[in-house]
């Protein structure tokens, strides 16, 4: 499988201004050095707490934030130094699917409208070939041509949902970064719109980045997964293989949380992961986890390890791992 996005020692860092003169006193690492791929055609999850810099991470690939350092090539474009113009083509390319498709709809505009202004944007058919896209994206996700006259308010979460992937299919985009698509639906829709982008995937071989907090719903429907810690990617593997076979032990803290459906089994979730997740203005020394880990070592308070290749195509960075750890 070819690559379609690579990133590099991608970082963000926003500044925090104080005292009287308002002065540059620190730095919140919502990204701190992050490298990844995603491949053509793949799903590539993106888990971790609120807080860890996956939204961050997302935004910036489609330069809806600038990034402090580091490098975005999508299709052997550097997306970090594309002009306005250029960042305009690109979001043809790639396209946002929001959690609260709500917040992200018009709510005076019909859903014809919502659905034909991205190709207005990118100067995309005439009037009547706009209008014949539009007819025929409302059934791709399971609408009707008569739901087109309506509002937004008019529509079930799952419906509006649906019109928000509608909408990022419009200029047939390439890469889909869908930050917490499902998080606001029901259970039973979460499942529905999960299968409706996995259908969408092979209809238009499209590649997801799928960013959520909840591990169940990336396991449905990612290829590959990375784990977010504290602005730092911390485990990368296969989606099999990273829930069977966990290396990090951030990883198999989320694991051992993901909340069992039974309620007379109880939730392991409490004690699992101790504390709060430190502030991203202050974070630890050395290993970014190591005020949680229960396998926390000396060299983890000073050290930070490195995100490397363990096994083929599996990338974790603990210095559990590391080799002159094992002796
Ligand atoms: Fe835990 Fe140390 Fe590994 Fe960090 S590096 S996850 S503190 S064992």
């Amino acid at each position: 499988m070819s690559t379609l996005v690579e990133v590099k020692n991608l970082k963000k860092y926003f500044p925090i201004t104080g005292g009287v003169l308002d002065r540059k006193i620190g730095d919140i690492k919502a990204v701190d050095n992050i490298s990844f791929t995603i491949r053509k055609g793949e799903t590539l999850g993106l888990v971790g707490e609120s807080g860890s810099g996956k939204s961050t991470t997302g935004r910036l690939l489609l330069r809806l934030l600038e990034a402090t350092d580091g490098s975005i090539t999508f299709e052997e474009k550097e997306v970090t130094k594309l002009s306005t113009k250029e960042v305009k083509a690109l979001r043809e390319d790639m396209q946002l699917i929001f959690q609260d498709p709500f917040a992200s709809l018009n709510p005076r505009h019909t859903v014809e409208k919502i659905l034909e202004e991205p190709l207005i944007v990118h100067k995309k058919g005439t009037k009547e070939e706009r209008k014949k896209m539009v007819r025929k994206m409302i059934e791709v996700v399971g609408l009707d041509s008569y739901h087109l006259k309506r509002y937004p308010h008019q529509f079930s979460g799952g419906q509006r949902q649906r019109i928000g992937i509608a909408r990022a299919l419009m200029t047939q985009p390439k890469l889909i970064i869908a930050d917490e698509p499902v998080s606001a639906l029901d259970v039973s829709i979460q499942s529905q719109v999960l299968n409706l982008l996995k259908d969408l995937q092979e209809e238009f071989k499209l590649t997801y980045l799928f960013i959520a907090h909840d591990l169940s719903v990336v396991r449905q429907i990612s290829d590959r997964v990375g784990v977010m810690y504290l602005g730092t990617l911390v485990e990368l593997t296969d989606a099999e293989k990273l829930y069977e076979k966990p290396l990090h032990p951030y990883t198999e803290a989320l694991l051992s949380a993901v909340p069992i459906p039974d309620p007379e089994v109880k939730s392991q979730s409490e004690d699992v992961l101790g504390g709060e997740i430190p502030s991203p203005s202050n974070p630890p020394k050395g290993c970014v986890f190591h005020t949680r880990c229960k396998a926390c070592m000396e060299i983890c308070k000073k050290v930070r390890p490195e995100f490397k290749e363990m096994e083929p195509g599996h990338y974790v960075a603990c210095h559990l791992y590391e080799e002159d750890m094992q002796h």
